[in-house]
């Protein structure tokens, strides 16, 4: 198998790593201080193509592989895991259900605008009493004046409270209630809808600079060209949309991981105990070498599942696997890395203290790595 970058891939790469290290490593830290979401950044990177990532020229975007975009992850998460995890929600969950299930009247309005880099997509499954178990949400969608009345709230919903998000397309129940088959369908809801509201920005221990957020939903009138997809269906297209989500949780992982076990190297070649270089001591090497090891299985594991999706294959289980395995190698790679930087790791004025903190949360996003594990385990025929 080769994964080789293909020229265009290449020059994003190029693209994304000068960005990255120009702009975001120098601005981002601060908007992670002051727990701001950097706008101005995502502004700029889509004024650079990279907000359509993998939406076709067609409706504005760049028709990259999604290979292409887990190695333009590795360079914009390695700078700032933040941005990264606002641009990976953006481009695959807050994106591709517009793209994949909506009508081409739907694609001109919403796609093309999220797609040029000129508004934030944002995508709302979550709910306060509905998490891992998606089927139990309880927003409603009713049939009302040939349109849909939504009652509900959801939770933890990025994206949607910027100064650039256009609003959130949302998973919501159809069926008649209890005694009933279930029945879920996608909608849109713009910004400035009447009866549609949102909570304060959420305080992460990671990830500061991601706008999180809770929203309301009180009956909220949208016209029927608002549905997206069929209308039976949509958490299958929910649940396909957070297929690619995971490819993309293992690449910021990746990047989390290289962007650790770096500053850990440098360090430990620099810092002196006992009269020589801490990267002397065998304790420490082995640390190192075995980050670089880990990070090396999980990058083959996240470009194979990136892999299969660009060959039109299915990568349920590879998806699953490469999240589950990178996200957790990122968090043990951050406690390691602080481990080896002793009590200036601990300090929020080390840069390895902010990824430390940003770690945690690879482990929960797009499915929890316990649902990781089941989806693997159904695979098996468990
Ligand atoms: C920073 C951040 C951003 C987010 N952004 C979004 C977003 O943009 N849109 C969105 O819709 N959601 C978003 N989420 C929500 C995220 O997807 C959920 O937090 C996640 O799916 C877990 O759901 P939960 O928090 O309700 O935990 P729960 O489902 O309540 O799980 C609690 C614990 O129980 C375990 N558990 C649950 N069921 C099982 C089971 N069957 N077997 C074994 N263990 C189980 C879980 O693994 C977990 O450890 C975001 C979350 C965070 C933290």
């Amino acid at each position: 198998m080769d994964f080789s970058l293909t020229g265009p891939e290449q020059d994003l790469v190029g693209l994304c790593r000068q960005f990255a290290q120009k702009e975001i490593a120098s601005r981002a830290p601060a908007a992670w201080e002051e727990g701001r979401c950097p706008t101005d950044l995502l502004r700029e990177m889509g004024q650079l193509g990279l907000l359509g990532m993998l939406i076709p020229e067609q409706w504005g975007g760049i028709g990259m592989s999604t290979v292409g975009f887990v190695a333009a992850m590795e360079q914009i998460g390695l700078a700032d895991q933040s941005v990264a995890a606002a641009w990976q929600a953006h481009v695959t969950i807050g994106s591709l259900p517009l793209y994949l299930f909506g009508h081409d009247a739907q694609r001109e309005r919403w796609l093309r605008p999220l797609a040029e880099g000129r508004a934030l997509g944002a995508f709302g499954l979550t709910e306060p009493d509905a998490g891992s178990d998606a089927r139990g949400i309880r927003t409603r969608a009713e049939r009302r004046d040939g349109g849909w009345l939504i009652n509900g709230r959801k939770t933890f919903i990025s994206n949607a409270g910027t100064d650039m998000s256009f609003g959130v397309t949302l998973l919501a129940r159809t069926d008649g209630g209890e005694g009933q088959k279930a029945r879920f369908a996608s909608l849109v809801v713009e910004k400035g809808t009447a009866g549609f509201s949102m909570g304060p920005k959420m305080r992460g221990i990671g990830w500061r600079g991601l706008d999180t957020r809770e929203l309301y939903f009180d009956d909220v009138w949208v016209p029927d060209d608002h549905l997206v997809g069929d209308a039976d269906l949509g958490l299958s297209q929910f649940l396909g949309a957070l297929e690619v989500g995971r490819i993309s949780i293992a690449a910021l992982s990746l990047s989390l991981t290289q962007a650790v076990l770096d500053m850990a190297t440098a360090y430990a070649r620099q810092r002196s105990q006992f009269g020589q270089p801490i990267s002397k001591f065998q304790a420490v090497q082995f640390k190192l070498a075995d980050i670089a090891t880990e990070l090396e299985a999980a990058r083959w594991l996240t470009y194979r599942a990136a892999h299969l999706r660009d060959m039109g294959q299915p990568f349920l289980k590879e998806a699953s696997m490469a999240k589950l395995k990178a996200s957790r190698l990122a968090v043990w790679a951050a406690s390691e890395a602080v481990q080896i930087h002793g009590g200036l790791g601990y300090m929020l004025e080390t840069p390895v203290a902010r990824f430390y903190c940003d770690a945690k949360v690879l482990e929960i996003g797009e499915g929890t790595n316990e649902i990781q594990h089941l989806v693997i385990a159904r695979t098996l025929g468990c």
